[in-house]
């Protein structure tokens, strides 16, 4: 974790941690630089949203919210592009499943179209920009390098009235793509090479999702990224660090264009990094276009959907994000840290259920064939305001194939042949007789109950050392549980350059477990909702039900942190 966030010792969402954005807001704050702040969270709509746009959304709207500002929604939409729509409602729908509000407008750069034009306009008559006719490899090849300067443009000291008027053509239609381009004219010979005479307009003879066929001129990121936020009156602009270098290009447009509304502040914080995931819509969506995953809502997958499908809590990812802090310096934080967020969340508030993943059947043979007895049990152990459901108990019982042994050791609590142990809010049971099928395999137990045990307890005081999860045959539902996985096997796929990350992808990252039985209850569980299967782990109801029709859980995280033990 990242020196900046040493002072976050405060779980939960109340307690932002102070960091050096904070700081800058504070001060300016104190100046009277600004009456209040305006924060924004830019999307391009070209795919779903990961974990690290998360830490971005719950950053700029947190600092909204706590320092009673507001947080802009603003899609980044200046490349035409056909799936916009479909991208622009999904990633609504996460901002607002994260639990942010963006208030009745929703922005757009493309509504900036004919102001931005109108900018440009304003540069190349005060000299600062110009129609370059040259192809975009000429122009590519004159930019020079880090240690070389690049060459000026034979078109650069073009009369700005000639440019007007190209440009002007250009926004009618008149060239081709790549015949020519508006540039910014600041200084070829510049150490940064950001500043050697920028692209400012292209042309491009695609339809946009929102304008249409009305423009086949398009403007660059960073010429529409500094003026929108100036025309939304944003006070901190916010990115990651790959935008340090255009900060100087941020500035250079808000100084130069002489109608500028403001100039807002570009601040640049550390992207977030998580070990085995990839956090990048490139590569996300080869690995939904390639099949190694089942969609963006994949639960194995980093994106917000896939997470709420996995039954991660928006509060959990929020606290994650708060509790991982804010820096400038790039780290890697490990998955088990999210996983832990989760495991804390649930661990307070998912509601506790049986369910058998892998079932053997036991026979309790004094028990009456026709009896059926209901158990009430604590849906929570620390919280008597999440109530009690009941569960039934029989004659023909599952437990788990793993709670037996037929040789067990010594020191293996569960059952084996004669050892008693505890049903859990039940009985003590104790194994009489293990039934094997012609191949040797074990397929039912045979069990005798102590009638004085009811609840779990032992009026003679007597002890047992096991207690199991436990379900009745035939109260029980079927149904499918899917186990996931690390989805990668490398702590970090995208390291070796020379390899492709898909091919470190975890060939077990999905475990399904077909016939599982759970608690009758379970049956009406919403999707998304989470439950602790006592002993196993947090499972959340899928939304959608196995091929055979079965309801499917998820196994959301495990109990506890087995990948710390693995290590
Ligand atoms: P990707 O790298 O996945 O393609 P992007 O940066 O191109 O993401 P945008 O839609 O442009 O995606 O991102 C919107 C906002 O989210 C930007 O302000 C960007 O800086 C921020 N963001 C994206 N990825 C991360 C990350 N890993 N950590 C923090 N912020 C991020
Ligand atoms: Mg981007």
């Amino acid at each position: 974790m990242s020196s900046d966030s040493k002072n976050t010792t405060a779980p939960g969402e109340s307690a932002a941690p102070k960091n050096f954005i904070r700081t800058i807001i504070d001060r300016d704050l104190a100046k009277g630089r600004h009456p209040s702040i305006v924060t924004r969270f830019p999307p391009e709509p070209n795919g779903f949203l990961h974990i690290g746009h998360a830490k971005s959304i719950c950053l700029n709207f947190g600092l909204a919210r706590d320092y009673d500002g507001v947080c802009h929604l603003r899609f980044d939409d200046t490349n035409p592009e056909k799936e916009e729509d479909f991208y622009a409602r999904a990633i609504q729908d996460d901002v607002r499943w994260l639990g942010f509000d963006w208030g009745e407008t929703v922005y757009h750069a493309s509504d900036y179209f004919e102001q931005l034009y109108g900018f440009a306009v304003e540069l190349i008559e005060k000299g600062l920009a110009y129609v370059d006719s040259q192809s975009p490899d000429k122009i590519r090849a004159q930019r020079g390098t880090l240690t070389e300067p690049g060459q000026n443009s034979p078109y650069r000291d073009r009369p700005a009235q000639e440019s007007l008027d190209l440009f002007a053509r250009m926004r009618a239609g008149e060239f081709e793509e790549g015949q020519c381009v508006l540039r910014a004219r600041i200084d070829m010979a510049s150490p940064q090479i950001i500043l050697r005479d920028p692209v400012l307009y292209r042309i491009r003879k695609v339809a946009h999702q929102r304008t249409g066929d009305t423009w086949c001129i398009y403007p660059m990121y960073d010429f529409t990224h500094c003026l929108s936020d100036a025309l939304e009156g944003i006070t901190h602009s916010i990115c990651t660090l790959e935008f340090q270098d255009n900060r100087a290009l941020y500035d250079w447009v808000l100084d130069n264009v002489p109608s500028a509304p403001c100039h807002p502040q570009q601040l640049e914080f550390a992207r977030l990094n998580i070990n085995y995931t990839v956090t990048s819509k490139r590569k996300l969506l080869q690995l939904v276009d390639k099949n190694f995953v089942s969609g963006w809502d994949d639960p194995r997958m980093p994106t917000i959907q896939g997470m709420r499908r996995r039954g991660f809590p928006a509060a959990a990812i929020r606290d994650f994000c708060t509790q991982i802090g804010v820096s400038k310096k790039d780290s890697c934080v490990d998955m088990g840290f999210l996983e832990s967020c989760v495991r804390d969340d649930l661990n307070d508030n998912a509601p506790r259920a049986f369910a058998v993943l892998d079932p053997l059947k036991v026979v309790i043979e004094n028990y009456p064939e026709e009896q059926v007895e209901e158990f009430e049990l604590a849906n929570h152990p620390k919280r008597p305001d999440m109530g009690t459901r009941t569960v039934s108990f029989s004659r023909e019982l599952y437990i788990e194939r793993n709670d037996f042994l037929e040789d067990a050791p010594k020191k293996f609590f569960r059952l084996a042949p004669g050892r008693e142990v505890r049903l859990r809010g039940a009985y003590f049971v104790t194994c009489t007789e293990v039934i094997k099928d012609d191949a040797g395999s074990i397929v039912e137990l045979r069990c005798t109950y102590d009638p004085q045990t009811r609840g779990g307890d032992a009026p003679d005081g007597r002890k047992v050392k096991g207690t199991l999860h436990w379900l009745s045959a035939r109260h029980a539902i079927e149904a499918e549980v899917r186990l996931y996985d690390r989805l990668f096997t490398e702590e970090n796929p995208t390291g070796d350059k020379e390899r492709d990350f898909k091919e470190f992808i975890n060939p077990n990252s999905l475990t399904i477990l077909p016939d599982a039985r759970v608690e009758a209850g379970l049956a009406e569980a919403e999707a998304e909702q989470c439950f602790q299967f006592e002993r196993q782990g947090y499972f959340s109801r899928d939304r959608e039900q196995s091929e055979t029709g079965k309801p499917v859980f998820n196994r959301t995280v495990t109990l506890r942190d087995s990948w710390a033990k693995k290590k």
